[in-house]
């Protein structure tokens, strides 16, 4: 029996059968406070209470970074990888255990940067996983160096004179992705937007890559400040097909009604700036999904053995 399951066992909860947000936590989070982190990781357990998901049916995996310690707090499976690994690792572990909810937690360095490779191709491979990409603009980990979406100007321990290139934007990036199935943004300050775009991201039948953008306090504590200040420079994309939150119509005032089928205004959207845009940019069931496509002839141990024997003998001097 594993450790996730016996820590189950020993949660005092009235009906064991049921499951609250609470008992999906397993440490406690070491991140700032004030880190949107939490944010996340409260979604995340209120979102695994809702589907009522059995710790032992389900892997959280992550790279490097302060999100990527997300494994640690999920009362689940967890594999806390190497820097930008964690999307290969996600797919494998998805192929060979088709029965488990897998769920890969990213930030930005680690996704968009060393990662990048890995990202577009899983992307493309479309396998059936929940993706969250924390971005906070910063390696916050390693203590303040700029990332590929930190904003133009940016002063880190890299560019103590402002970084000169303009931002990789992951929407826009992951939309040119052919075979990409579902592309959504939302905020970790918008805890009703974020659930339910985690909710849908989890319904999803493919790779569903969220961009949770997430404040650094320690770091980058200007990037988000006036949107969270002020809700009238966030746009909600808004659509029966979409994301889907009550009663955030009264806190933002700007919405557009988007149809997430739309890949060319999806894009559109994407590039422009004058506004946040938080919401489902984009998402078709009818992709191929990697686990229903790929072809693997069953083959026996004794026969893998051969094969390898086989090769082998091929550099014997
Ligand atoms: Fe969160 Fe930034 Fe602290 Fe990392 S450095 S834990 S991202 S606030």
């Amino acid at each position: 029996m594993n450790s996730n399951v016996i820590s189950l066992l020993n949660l005092e909860n009235d009906n064991p059968q049921c499951l609250a947000a609470e008992d999906y936590q397993k440490d406690e989070g070491k991140w700032c406070a004030g880190c949107g982190d939490f944010g996340a990781l409260n979604a995340v357990k209120r979102l695994l209470a809702k589907e009522q998901l059995k710790p032992e049916k389900m892997a959280f995996v992550s790279g490097i970074g302060c999100s990527s310690r997300f494994p640690h707090y999920v009362n689940a499976y967890g594999f806390h990888g190497i820097h930008g690994r964690a999307l290969p690792i996600a797919t494998g572990l998805k192929l060979a255990r088709p029965e488990l909810d897998v769920f890969v937690v990213m930030g930005d360095g680690d996704c968009t940067s060393i990662g990048a490779g890995h990202w577009i191709h899983a992307t493309r491979y479309n396998a059936n996983l929940t993706v969250l990409l924390l971005d906070n603009n910063i390696y916050g980990l390693t203590k303040n160096q700029t990332s590929p979406t930190s904003p133009q100007g940016t002063i880190s321990n890299t560019s103590p004179s402002g970084s000169v290139l303009p931002p990789l934007d992951p929407l826009q990036a992951t939309l040119g992705v052919s075979n990409a199935s579902f592309v959504a943004q939302t905020a970790d300050w918008v805890p009703a937007h974020l659930y339910a775009t985690l909710q849908a991201a989890y319904e999803h039948r493919g790779f569903s890559f969220v961009r949770i953008l997430q404040r650094c306090p320690k770091f980058t504590p200007d990037v988000f400040t006036e949107q969270v200040k002020n809700p009238d420079l966030t746009e909600l994309l808004v659509h029966e097909n979409g994301v889907n939150a009550p009663g955030l119509d009264k806190l933002f005032k700007a919405s557009r009604e988007h149809d997430p089928t739309d890949i060319d205004e999806a894009r559109a959207l994407a590039q422009r700036t004058d506004l946040l845009r938080l919401g489902m940019f984009f998402r078709d069931e009818s992709f191929p999904v990697y686990d229903d496509i790929r072809t693997v002839s069953p083959v026996s141990a004794q026969e893998k053995i051969r094969k390898l024997e086989k090769e082998f003998d091929r550099y014997a001097v």
